[in-house]
């Protein structure tokens, strides 16, 4: 069975491996930005969780250039082939340009409904949630929603890191100055 899923191209913007899958393979310097959403991401950190709780399961993620070329239909592609034996084999190509953090999310959950047994194929697309793209090209809301609260969580995270780092340091040493003079206080 060959099943190809993709990120709409809508135009809406849109160092700790903490259990990263070992069953999910990065090429092309994505393991970076993966870091960035593991440590700021709860809705991703929970996908790969469930990756990495998936027997039996291949997945590679690379970039692929041609897909920013114009026109561009999407941002994203996951072809998922399940083989003999039960395994499920899903190579990812996502564009080269741009942040590919909702897009990886988005194709992470495009596989976890194939691990789950969502079934995708001509007809479906007459499901809530469903709709077909392309011939033998589906999009579920799922995926769309699961794409935008990760780069929600990512964006709200930088937020507040920006927040933090524009306090005034006249602030942060009198805090510092309080602090010290406690703890003399305390050790006495
Ligand atoms: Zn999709």
């Amino acid at each position: 069975m060959t099943l190809v899923v993709s990120a709409p191209h809508l135009s809406a913007q849109s160092s700790s491996p903490i259990g990263f899958p070992e069953s999910v393979h990065l090429t092309d310097g994505l393991q970076r930005r993966v870091d960035v959403m593991l440590d700021q991401s709860r809705t991703f950190r929970a996908q790969c969780q469930r990756l990495a709780e998936t027997p039996q399961l291949y997945v590679r993620v690379r970039t692929d250039p041609s897909i920013d070329a114009k026109p561009r239909y999407f941002h994203a592609r996951t072809t998922i082939n399940r083989v003999r034996g039960g395994w499920i084999v899903a190579l990812v190509d996502i564009g080269a340009t741009g942040d590919p953090s909702e897009w990886l999310a988005h194709e992470f959950e495009h596989i976890l409904e194939q691990v789950e047994g969502v079934e995708l194929k001509e007809g479906v697309e007459r499901s809530p949630g469903v709709w077909r793209t392309g011939p033998g090209m589906y999009e579920t809301a799922r995926a769309v929603d699961a794409g935008k609260t990760v780069l929600e969580e990512l964006r709200i995270a930088a937020k507040v890191a920006m927040q933090r780092r524009a306090e005034p340091p006249r602030q942060r040493a009198h805090d510092g100055g309080t602090l010290t003079n406690l703890s003399r206080r305390f050790s006495k």
